[in-house]
């Protein structure tokens, strides 16, 4: 018995350890967003379904983000196959406090269009208003999910999905995150192109119901034509569904390695740490090892490629980033041969009184 409460005991803490670590304050949160869900099933193809597509590709690239890259947590507005309103997902994403939203769905056009069967290929899109009748069309469809709830209209503020007038807003819409979701669009579109071979329909704006609400960096992706048998077979296999996912994995990844929190609490812890790690020497010798300087704060741990604890000194307007502290030339010199298998080009640097000196 008493052995029994041992293990659970354990147990407990363990659990209790591992939860306190996968929440960390310092993780970047990127929200995945698997347009519609339940009753609303999105585009159709012939047999394949547009929730099923996005649930598919948003659950391939979670798991790529999980499995690759570390201090990033994922968050998903839905892993299964469920009904949500727009608002429920931006709710989701805002408290979670996300850096990043990333809604992915699936093109179509108008049963009587003539392209239906030959259109083809991806675009990713902004919020913000559209320059042409045919993106307004996507946010149309994407935002007519509305109207399956009750009372839409008094929710989204008198917005009408199908009325040109309503998306006039979007125009006023101040978007202050706009460089960076168009940094990632870019990124995707590229993506899209060379790594899973989508015919290339550009970066695009338009007035996305679901991004406006969202208050952190974003894009829709639409990842090709359900409507486009071809396209269709394509979207609904799982090696087009991998490509696609992985298209955005990548995109991803190049996206948070540019990441600057300029604006955010952690950039104020990561120079809190710094600051206290540039307390008094005592008159004595320190080393470090200087492995980055910068036009501006780092405000990203991320490109510090795990090392820790970094510090950084000022040297005119440049910011210097060195890593570890320690009055051994002989530590310094293992730290060096540590630090210069992520930064070749790192070197020893000498600080008294918490000065450089030479
Ligand atoms: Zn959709």
């Amino acid at each position: 018995m008493r052995q029994i409460n041992i293990y659970i005991t354990t147990f407990i803490i363990l659990t209790f350890l591992a939860l306190s670590f996968s929440v960390n304050a310092n993780d970047f949160v990127v929200v995945l967003d698997a347009g519609h869900g339940g009753k609303d099933y999105g585009a159709l193809g012939v047999s394949a379904r547009e929730k099923d597509i996005n649930l598919s590709v948003a659950k391939l690239l979670g798991q790529m983000i999980n499995d690759n890259i570390n201090n990033v947590k994922v968050v998903y507005t839905r892993d299964d196959d469920r009904f949500l309103t727009l608002q429920k997902r931006a709710q989701i994403a805002n408290e979670a406090n996300g850096d990043l939203f990333i809604s992915i769905h699936t093109n179509s056009l108008d049963k009587r269009n003539k392209k239906r069967k030959t259109i083809a290929g991806a675009s990713v899109y902004t919020l913000g208003l559209h320059r042409t009748d045919e993106n307004l069309e996507v946010a149309k469809r994407e935002n007519a999910v509305i109207e399956l709830e009750e009372d839409y209209s008094t929710s989204y503020s008198g917005f009408d999905p199908n009325s040109a007038e309503s998306y006039i807003i979007f125009e006023l819409n101040q978007n202050k995150h706009l460089e960076q979701s168009v940094e990632l669009a870019s990124a995707i579109q590229q993506q899209f192109i060379t790594t899973a071979g989508r015919k290339n329909r550009g970066v695009r704006q338009a007035g996305f119901l679901v991004l406006a609400e969202t208050s952190m960096p974003g894009v829709l992706v639409e990842l090709d034509f359900i409507c486009n048998p071809t396209q269709e077979k394509f979207l609904a296999s799982k090696s087009g569904q991998k490509k696609l996912a992985k298209a955005i994995f990548n995109a991803f990844k190049e996206y948070i390695s540019h990441y600057n929190i300029d604006s955010k609490a952690k950039d104020i812890k990561l120079a809190q740490n710094n600051d206290n790690l540039t307390t008094s020497d005592d008159g004595n010798i320190v080393y470090k090892i200087q492995f980055m300087s910068a036009s501006k704060k780092v405000g990203s741990k991320k490109l510090f490629k795990g090392l820790d604890p970094i510090d950084f000194y000022k040297d005119g307007a440049t910011y210097k980033y060195t890593y570890g502290r320690t009055a051994s030339m002989q530590d310094a010199q293992k730290m060096l041969q540590k630090v210069r298998e992520k930064f070749p080009d790192a070197f020893i640097i000498k600080f008294q009184n918490g000065k450089r000196i030479k």
